[in-house]
């Protein structure tokens, strides 16, 4: 059972923090009754786009003055998720590549085509609306050109560029901003989490974000970070082996090796993230425990080498989400990575020279 006001087990948190200026035009707009039926929220995941759909949602269904006030019945019930006239559309979890199917958007059609039961304005909110397939995106078009009496969409996306040009030509874009980190970092903190300062570099103005990690993910990121940098600082082979962990599995280690692949790639950035701001005479942020790992990169790759490692990495990221055999990527990058830290193997750091004898033989960086 879930308690009144409680969010049911398992959802993603949807925390609304910072967005003030936005929250600001949104609710002049909404009170003038002269904002778009079709909203595009835009920003990466755990920005906090649903927290402000739902916002929306109660700042137009409140029951109270001052809305919205949180607290009544309306409110709670949108807070949650709950509330019959607020419909909230997400991929399809079972499919094995969750998309939004066009079953989904028949059924919100059906839904639409019923009165309204409580609600003043009834709103739709499309989560991850780039999973639209193009048959949903299409059944779902002339609704979006002129929704039924008092319905609102919100479609949310962190790829914009990912929906159909018909979609996005039928609503309103409303950027969200990331939350400064100060600002997180306090919010952080007065909940008590340890890290706060990290946490919200790490999650770079995504309260949600900074919450997954702190729910777990963080450590997991930490054991990966730490097996990667003890095979960086040693010989390369270390590095190949690690490689091979995370690229070989069956089908269904496919998330948990998707999951480790992000998370070196994240490591590796942010790496080059830290080199950089050690060369310009900043601290570094994501890896201030491991400065020896910081000091060696930024030396063995100055700010040339930083920005080829960069492009690097993007490619990998690009090559892996088009499914290119993931042992492949990862041997490129390491190698290219070896290449460009020669300077500073010379100075005792960073990968490790070729040893002899190898289990996997045939490599040379
Ligand atoms: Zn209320």
């Amino acid at each position: 059972m879930t308690a009144p006001g409680a969010r049911p087990a398992g959802e993603p948190p949807s925390p609304l923090l910072g967005q003030a200026e936005l929250r600001g035009r949104l609710s002049r707009l909404l009170t003038a009754d002269r904002l778009h039926p079709c909203l595009l929220f835009v920003g990466p995941p755990g920005i906090g786009k649903r927290g402000l759909a739902r916002w929306l949602a109660m700042h137009r269904n409140c029951d109270e003055p001052g809305a919205p006030c949180g607290r009544c019945w309306s409110c709670r019930q949108i807070d949650r998720g709950a509330h019959p006239d607020v419909l909230e559309v997400l991929p399809d979890p079972e499919k094995a590549t969750p998309v939004i199917g066009v079953a989904q958007a028949r059924a919100l059609m059906g839904q639409l085509s019923l009165h309204r039961s409580h609600a003043r304005t009834r709103f739709v909110l499309i989560d991850e609306a780039d999973r639209l397939t193009p048959e949903a995106a299409n059944a779902l078009l002339l609704t979006l050109e002129e929704p039924p009496d008092g319905t609102m969409f919100v479609l949310m996306t962190g790829r914009p560029s990912a929906l159909l040009s018909t979609v996005r030509s039928r609503c309103q874009r409303v950027n969200l901003r990331p939350v400064p980190a100060s600002e997180l970092g306090g919010w952080l903190s007065d909940r008590g989490l340890a890290d706060a300062d990290w946490l919200a570099a790490m999650a770079e103005g995504c309260p949600g974000r900074a919450l997954s990690l702190a729910e777990g993910e963080a450590e997991r990121w930490r054991s990966v970070r730490d097996e990667l940098l003890h095979a960086i600082s040693g010989e390369i082979w270390a590095f190949f082996g690690l490689a091979e962990r995370v690229a070989k599995g069956d089908k269904a280690d496919k998330a948990r090796l998707a999951g480790e692949q992000a998370i070196v790639l994240d490591v590796l950035e942010r790496l080059l993230q830290d080199a950089l701001a050690h060369t310009a005479g900043r601290p570094a942020r994501f890896h201030a425990d491991r400065p020896e790992i910081v000091a060696a990169w930024a030396g063995g790759l100055g700010v040339p080498g930083v920005a080829r490692m960069g492009l690097e990495l993007d490619l990998a990221r690009q090559m892996l989400a088009e499914h290119v055999n993931a042992r492949l990527v990862f041997d490129a990058l390491i190698l290219r990575l070896a290449a460009e830290l020669g300077g500073a193997r010379r100075a005792g750091a960073g990968l490790g020279p070729p040893a002899a004898p190898t289990p996997a033989g045939g490599h040379d960086a």
